[in-house]
């Protein structure tokens, strides 16, 4: 189904339990989700706490999507600026957008201690810049957020007292969040799986849907299909990400499926591994193509980086990493690189999120661009009340305008090729 690694996948060494059976034969339910990351399970799970009876369908197993291999970074707001948001649907509600997503960050800590999900969350989240330029930005952020939002958890950090928390030359100043934080991905998604399966959503792995009858009346059920068996529901919720592919050809254009990677070292000791991050944050740096890594609890640094537009060699993946590696922490360069794996981003024109319709009772959330830890829970949450009959805050992020991606089915990976070198280019400048 994919063609970004994921054989030296470090997350999957967590042991989980007996795979969930496939769906076989005709089910009926009340709601049917399609997808197994955190935006299905979150939905799953906060339906079947108000009493609807659902299904819930993953083509491989829960996790196998973005939310189980991510860099497991618990970021604030969304991939896009919040001015982006204030042009598409005016102030007002862009400042509940980001109430939801500050909401976001707070549910996933609730689900975590609720489900006493294992995970190890470690708070505190930063940003950092690499020159003057993003000292300003990064500045103006702390003020504006502050200001606009009501946001007063970040704190700007000049570059003197980052040298003693990040023992790195690279960077010149930083934005901590400590309402921010980071958690073992996989771990969460599968602790979700469970919850969902201990409140009674049946969950049916390696049931890849493949085609949709979508009701086109309030009062007809959707019609799901798998390989061997189907779902007849009056709800549904697609929420297959970067993977879902061609199902729903009209949700296809609105996104790009980017190829993202991560490696994870061996371990590096606790006394070595601290003093890489002094505050064990993660850290994000400000490029488009983006640094971002974090110290594990078995003393691994997990590190991500690069984008491409099409499947890549991991060897050649682990390579071109261990490079950014050297150029942020150059004192590791005797340690081994032992697991290398990748996963697709669905990003959209603007990046913001593409939730809406398909159906009047047919829902999507897709389009996290890479920023969809957090969004995903709170999303989830947004369509549990949308089909218990409070379709307001899920409905306000309809109204943000998406366009197809330019050039077409055909025409689209030339595309990309020329976005990512522009990328490249704002990057070196
Ligand atoms: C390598 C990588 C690093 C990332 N790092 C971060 C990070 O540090 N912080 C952050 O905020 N975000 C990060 N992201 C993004 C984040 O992981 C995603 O935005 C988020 O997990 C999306 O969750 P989701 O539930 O919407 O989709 P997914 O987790 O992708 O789940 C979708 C599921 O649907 C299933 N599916 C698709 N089609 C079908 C079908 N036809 N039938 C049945 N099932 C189907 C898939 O198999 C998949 O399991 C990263 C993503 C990647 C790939």
């Amino acid at each position: 189904m994919s063609s970004v690694d994921s054989r030296n996948y470090y997350y999957a060494s967590t042991p989980v339990a007996a795979p969930y059976a496939p769906l076989r034969g005709e089910v009926r339910a009340d709601v049917c989700v399609i997808g197994g990351g955190i935006s299905g399970l979150s939905a799953a799970l906060h339906l079947r706490e108000r009493g609807y009876k659902v299904v819930l369908l993953e083509a491989e197993h829960l996790g196998f999507g973005g939310s189980g291999r991510s860099g497991g970074q618990s970021i604030f707001g969304y991939a896009c600026e919040m001015s982006t948001l204030e042009k598409a649907v005016g102030g007002a509600d862009a400042r509940r957008m980001w109430d939801v997503a500050c909401e976001g960050l707070e549910l996933q800590r609730q689900l975590i201690s609720r489900h006493r999900i294992d995970c190890s969350y470690v708070p505190g989240h930063m940003v950092v810049g690499m020159k003057e330029r993003h000292d300003d930005a990064l500045r103006d952020e702390v003020r504006h957020l502050a200001d606009k939002y009501d946001y007063h958890s970040l704190r700007f950090i000049e570059r003197e007292e980052l040298r003693t928390l990040v023992a790195s030359d690279r960077y010149t100043s930083a934005l901590y969040d400590s309402n921010g934080g980071h958690l073992h991905p996989y771990r969460f998604t599968r602790g979700l799986g469970a919850a969902a399966a201990a409140a009674g959503v049946a969950i049916h792995e390696d049931s890849w849907v493949t085609k949709l009858d979508v009701a086109k009346g309030a009062g007809d059920d959707n019609v799901i299909h798998t390989a061997q068996g189907s779902v007849r529901a009056r709800h549904l919720l697609v929420a297959g990400g970067a993977l879902l592919g061609r199902l729903v050809p009209e949700l296809a254009r609105k996104l790009i499926a980017i190829g993202t990677y991560i490696v994870a070292t061996q371990p590096l000791g606790e006394e070595r591994a601290r003093a890489l991050i002094r505050n064990n944050a993660a850290v994000a740096d400000m490029n488009w193509i983006l640094d971002y890594f974090r110290v594990l609890d078995d003393t691994r640094l997990l590190f991500g980086g690069r984008v491409s537009y099409s499947g890549i060699d991991p060897l050649d993946s682990s390579r071109v990493l261990r490079k950014r590696i050297a150029r942020v922490f150059p004192q590791l360069d005797d340690a081994r690189i032992e697991y290398s794996w990748g996963g697709y981003l669905d990003i959209t024109t603007n990046r913001a999120p593409h939730f809406g319709r398909l159906g009047p009772n047919a829902y999507f959330i897709q389009g996290l661009s890479g920023h969809g830890m957090v969004i995903s829970g709170i999303a989830g949450k947004l369509v549990s009340e949308a089909i218990a009959g409070t379709a307001e805050r899920f409905d306000m992020y309809s109204r943000i305008k998406h366009v197809n991606f330019p050039g077409g089915p055909w025409l689209r990976r030339p595309a990309l090729v020329l976005a990512m070198l522009w990328f490249r280019l704002l990057d070196l400048l």
